[in-house]
């Protein structure tokens, strides 16, 4: 597959620093497709400088010019979209129909409503005597992961550069195909040399260099909870503001009062979706004792119907630990109802969509996050059993609740510690705020409020 043997800094690709390399491998049949720089701290360091060289310009043109930036840049993602769609499959995996409709569809529906509200958001506003500003916050380091590859770009990328300010990327390693097209989509789409910079490479290398460049103004890192606490202490420590979007296990609360089949449904849909690879899954579904059964039945049958439709996990690792959790779930006394830890095909790092009844709030697959297609079915007496289990881990990312009003979900849902929840089973809206309660993070990502973190504001006294 085409990549670059180079780093986009300074609006140009140029060789990394040193000679170590990243082997692109496409999950679904195990071989290596490409390889990519691995850059190091010198090459973060030279992407920072220019990013700090191209602030002060980019910062002072006005909202609607980067609008048009913006603009521009949706515009090239959708003209190359097929291409987008097919790089993702081949280093995520996923099958070709859900990279076309998730992966490339939801981030230029999120370019979009950038390139929008770089263009209507208002950067001053009048508060008594006072003026307040809404100033850009400066360089921004974005740490990305692979799950959701573009999507996790955009979400960063989109709002830095409508507030204002320039970027240095560094991707997932396992995804640096897809970011080596945006940065292509970033150059087409005209948006000044400098302001957006890549440099592909592994974490605890080219990651930890740009969280502890004294150069970056503001870390936004998407990721696991345990490298996302290392990156706040770094960022504490140099009084650095940071953005962390971290793991989650999200309950799907069913209430007595839902439509069961739909609920159980669209929730083993969610959990497979993506291989199970989605930090806001719902991966624990809570259904009250009287209806346990029944939903046990409809989510192994839901479950089998994916059979092998679901593409696999992104890396042998990854496949190794779903694994691992399966089977320590089985040692904890769950009932195994669909799938199971053997790999369903002899290559590629395939796991079988499982799902398991019987699972107690205490058991490690209720607590910690698996990130594979693996459900766990939790049982419940009452309301206020529900939402102790719902409210019982250190995450509080998304979650879903059904009932037969909607009051009666809503109800429920503003007692659920957790910054997402959908309602009867809501729409994706590339307005809405994204982001964790508890450890599943500090900051929102999308829309306004996502717009916000890359801002700083300065108030002048009349
Ligand atoms: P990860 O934390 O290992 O990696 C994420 C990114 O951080 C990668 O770019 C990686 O190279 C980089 N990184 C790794 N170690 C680093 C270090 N020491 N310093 C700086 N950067 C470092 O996570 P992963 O295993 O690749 O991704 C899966 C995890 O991400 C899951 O736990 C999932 O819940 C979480 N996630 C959260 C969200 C969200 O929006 N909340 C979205 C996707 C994934």
């Amino acid at each position: 597959m085409k990549a670059h043997d180079g780093l986009y800094i300074d609006g140009a690709w140029r060789p990394a620093e040193g000679r170590d390399e990243i082997e692109v491998v496409n999950p679904a049949d195990e071989q290596i497709v490409a390889r990519v720089p691995a850059g190091g701290a010198l090459d973060v360091d030279t992407a920072v400088r220019a990013a700090r060289s191209a602030l002060a310009a980019w910062a002072a043109t006005a909202p609607a010019e980067r609008a048009a930036c913006l603009t521009a840049l949706r515009d090239v993602l959708v003209a190359r979209k097929d291409e987008i769609a097919e790089t993702v499959t081949t280093e995520l995996g996923s099958p070709l129909a859900f990279s076309q409709a998730v992966h490339v569809a939801v981030p230029i529906a999120v370019a979009g409503s950038y390139a929008e509200l770089a263009a209507t958001h208002s950067f001053q506003e009048r508060v008594g005597n006072s003026t307040v500003l809404h100033e850009p916050i400066g360089v921004v380091g974005a740490i990305t992961p692979w799950n959701y590859p573009l999507h996790q770009i955009v979400a960063k990328v989109a709002p830095a550069l409508a507030a204002g300010c320039t970027v240095v990327l560094k991707p997932a390693e396992n995804t640096p195909l897809t970011a080596q097209l945006f940065a292509e989509a970033v150059y087409e789409a005209g948006v000044p040399a400098g302001v957006f910079n890549l440099v592909t490479g592994f974490g605890p290398v080219a990651g930890q260099a740009l969280a502890e460049h004294p150069g970056v103004d503001l870390v936004s890192f998407t990721g696991s909870t345990a490298v996302g606490k290392q990156i706040g202490a770094v960022a504490g420590g140099a009084v650095k503001k940071v953005a962390l979007e971290l793991g989650g296990k999200s309950a799907n609360v069913i209430l007595p009062s839902a439509d069961l089949a739909q609920a159980v449904n669209v929730g083993v849909a969610n959990v497979m979706s993506n291989s199970g690879q989605t930090c806001s899954a719902w991966t624990r579904m809570l259904v009250h004792r009287d209806q346990y059964d029944e939903a046990v039945e409809l989510a192994a049958g839901a479950a089998a119907k994916y059979g092998e439709r679901i593409g696999p996990v992104v890396s042998a690792k990854q496949q190794a630990r779903v694994r691992g959790y399966i089977e320590k779930g089985i040692a904890e006394g769950a009932r195994l109802v669909a799938g199971g830890p053997q790999p369903p095909r002899p290559r590629g790092y395939f796991v079988s969509p499982t799902v398991f009844a019987d699972v107690t709030p205490g058991m490690t697959i209720a607590q910690e996050e698996i990130f594979g297609p693996v459900l766990s079915l939790l049982r419940y007496q009452d309301e206020e059993e529900a939402l102790r289990i719902a409210n019982g881990t250190v995450y509080g990312l998304a979650g879903a609740v059904w009932a037969g009003e909607e009051a009666e979900a809503v109800a429920f849902a503003r007692r659920m510690d957790t910054g997402q929840v959908d309602i009867n089973g809501g729409r994706f809206n590339p307005l809405a705020p994204f982001g964790g309660y508890k450890q599943s993070g500090v900051g929102r990502e999308l829309g306004a409020h996502g717009l916000a973190e890359y801002l700083q504001t300065k108030s002048l006294q009349f």
